[in-house]
């Protein structure tokens, strides 16, 4: 079976890998460079505390496979520091059910006290007011590294990887034809995993619901380095260690609706400084801390914040993954597994139909995207 991958960002490369497991002829198609899109610009925090139920078996899963990379690349791709979670007094029975459900898929998390917040990061300041838990298995990824080692094994087992942009996808009698950059190419099925890109690229088919909105992510010094992942629902940031001198930033979600082909990559002015401010706010010995650098990109918004998974064409060979809700990374590589097995129509062994592509029908519904990474 040969089957194409368009864009090789975190949800590609997954898929190509697994259907390189699954024996099928692959070709990987990316525009520009693995990564270009959100993946190169995400944070890469991977947490099975989500506001929905199956991402967090679906987190759980892409974590199981990052394991199994880890044993064919030459260094470790996950850091497990653990997560804090940060939430008003007003949400304190949310926060806990989250725990409860996490402690029932077997999950070691727990709801802790101000005094246990600073033995895991001693600078936190948290106020009587606010509450939180502490999950150990949580932590972050590298993206651009995780795409790296999942397509190092996916080359080494036979597929191709090229650098075309994709500008037209015609289903045909014998399966799928394409444009890419010139040539003209046929294969049995096609897996569009190009980001926010995707709804342009598959509109003949399918006005498939997915608002690209913006986020931003900016990267600090921070001399004492951090332990945990801390995600503040209460000043609506996060922050992650980076190196044992620096910590990345994450804030200025802008839910608007951002053009993916004429998009300004530079954070918006006043990002740092109010990110600053928040980390004042947050956290001990900031005040000697500066940006490094920080940026903006985009992510793919549904209106029930799902992904879009699945086939959209009559025979049923082209199919797309996309509507990553600004927390992608951590669910990509149970998703490239899924559509790997669509592809080669075999049973996947998660189902999620429930997030078919079609399920909005020929005229997706209005509406405004909202936050993907949060509690509810
Ligand atoms: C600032 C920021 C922080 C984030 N933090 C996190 C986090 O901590 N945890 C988390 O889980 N997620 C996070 N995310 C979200 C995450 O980045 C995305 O969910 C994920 O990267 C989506 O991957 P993707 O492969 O679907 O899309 P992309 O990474 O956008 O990949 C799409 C690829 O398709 C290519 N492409 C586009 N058009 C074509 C074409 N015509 N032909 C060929 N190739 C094409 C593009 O060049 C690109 O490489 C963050 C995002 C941002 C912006």
């Amino acid at each position: 079976m040969k089957v194409c991958v368009v864009g090789a960002g975190a949800w590609g490369a997954a898929t190509a890998l697994f259907l390189a497991r699954l024996g099928a002829s692959v070709m990987l198609l990316e525009a520009t460079g693995h990564s270009a899109g959100a993946t190169g610009f995400a944070a890469g925090i991977l947490t099975t505390q989500t506001w929905y139920e199956k991402d967090s078996t679906l987190v759980s899963r892409t974590l199981k496979h990052i394991r199994d990379i880890e044993t064919s690349v030459p260094h470790s791709v996950f850091r497990r520091t653990g997560m804090i979670r940060i939430v008003p007094a007003r949400d304190k029975e949310r926060l806990s059910q989250l725990v409860e459900r996490q402690r029932r898929l077997g999950e070691d998390a727990k709801m802790i006290g101000v005094m246990d917040a600073r033995r895991f990061a001693p600078d936190m300041k948290l106020r009587e007011e606010e509450v939180a838990s502490y999950s150990p298995q949580d932590g972050y990824v590298s993206p651009t590294d995780l795409v790296g080692a999942e397509l190092s094994l996916a080359r080494s087992l036979g597929i191709s990887y090229e650098r075309r942009r994709v500008t037209s996808i015609t289903e045909i009698s014998s399966g799928v034809k394409l444009e890419a950059s010139g040539a003209e190419l046929k294969f049995d099925a096609v897996v569009v995993t190009a980001g926010v890109w995707t709804r342009k690229l598959v509109r003949d088919y399918l006005d498939l619901p997915v608002i690209p909105y913006k986020t931003q992510l900016g990267l600090v010094t921070y001399e004492v380095g951090l332990g945990p992942v801390v995600d503040d629902q209460v000043l609506h940031f996060y922050f992650r260690p980076e190196s044992s001198k620096s910590i990345a930033v994450g804030d200025g979600t802008s839910l608007g609706n951002f053009d993916p082909d004429d998009f300004d990559t530079h954070s918006e002015t006043g990002f740092q400084t109010e990110v600053s401010q928040k980390l004042l706010s947050r956290l001990g010995k900031v005040e000697s801390s500066e940006f490094i650098t920080s940026w903006a990109g985009l992510v793919g918004g549904t209106p029930d914040r799902h992904p879009l998974l699945g086939p959209i064409s009559d025979a049923g060979n082209v199919i797309v993954g996309c509507g990553d809700n600004g927390f992608g990374v951590m669910r990509s590589l149970a998703i490239g597994e899924y559509l790997a097995h669509m592809a080669c129509g075999r049973q996947p062994p998660v189902d999620l139909s429930e997030f078919s592509a079609r399920r909005f029908g020929a005229r997706p519904p209005k509406f405004e995207p909202r936050e993907g990474f949060t509690i509810y």
